[in-house]
């Protein structure tokens, strides 16, 4: 049986996308690039083009049904910083993106994520979400300040410059969270695991910037969410989240970095 994956990426204002996404008949691939928040990242490609080239890496690499999902992962990061060896690599800013992939081989499906893009299964007993929120026990007093003051203002990007300055500095370091960047030893902190084809109806993977509507925004069940999956696809969820975020453009009711972040999903069904 093979794995049918629609996806959908859109972003989330005016700047180029940061999200990528990928289906193939056995792998469903989400990145989400981080905020530079304006702030200098030593690589003169951009974040775009990181979670481009990452991911096509990533998908190569994974080509092989036999490699670990973690290994995949280590060589494309490597790949990646081979294609750019100009820009600085050691710089704290440099692009960096959270990953989340679900392979399915054989009966089983693998997964593996780094960072706050879920992966969603539904199954028998309902919704499991697999994601890692390490990134939210970090700073959790700059986290605050930047949730006091709404968006578009010059408070709100101080405060994000200020947060974002201070994440770097514990970024894939044992002191903080872990994302894909230019060392490939981040990919021996993703969290991995298997799970039986069997007991799965339907996945999602996605970047937080769709997941908020149930986990943050609780303006959705997964239930829900995956029966807007069916009926009007991918576009149709991420067209959900800027309905809902439409009511509250300045983030007064959900306190957030963007009025709108890049989403995206692909949808996984047998
Ligand atoms: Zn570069």
């Amino acid at each position: 049986m093979i794995m049918r994956v629609c996806m959908d990426t859109q972003p989330g204002g005016a700047n180029p996308n940061e999200d990528w996404v990928a289906g193939t008949p056995t792998l469903a691939v989400v990145l989400d690039g981080l905020s530079t928040a304006g702030l200098s990242t030593g690589c003169r490609h951009g974040v775009p083009w990181y979670v481009a080239h990452l991911g096509g890496q990533l998908v190569a690499a994974l080509a092989d049904p036999d490699w670990q999902l973690s290994d995949g992962l280590a060589d494309a990061l490597e790949r990646v910083a081979g294609l750019h060896p100009e820009c600085d690599l050691k710089n704290p800013g440099t692009p960096s993106a959270t990953v989340a992939v679900l392979r399915h081989r054989d009966g089983i499906l693998d997964h593996l994520v780094l960072a706050d893009s879920p992966i969603v299964f539904e199954g028998p007993q309902g919704y499991s979400v697999i994601t890692d929120l390490r990134v939210d026990d970090i700073l959790p007093e700059m986290r605050a300040e930047v949730e006091q003051h709404e968006t578009h203002t010059s408070e709100h990007r101080e405060a994000v410059q200020r947060f974002v300055l201070a994440q770097r500095q514990v970024r894939n370091t044992a002191e903080g969270y872990w994302v894909a960047a230019a060392d490939p030893e981040a990919a021996e902190h993703t969290l991995t695991g298997t799970t039986s084809r069997g007991e799965v109806h339907a996945a999602a993977v996605m970047s937080d910037g769709v997941s908020r509507l149930v986990s943050e925004y609780e303006m959705a069940t997964w239930s829900e969410a995956f029966a807007t999956l069916r009926a009007g696809g991918p576009r149709e969820l991420i067209d959900t989240v800027r309905r809902v975020e439409a009511t509250d453009p300045t983030g007064r009711r959900w306190p957030r970095y963007k009025s709108g972040d890049d989403a995206a999903v692909a949808f996984c069904q047998w």
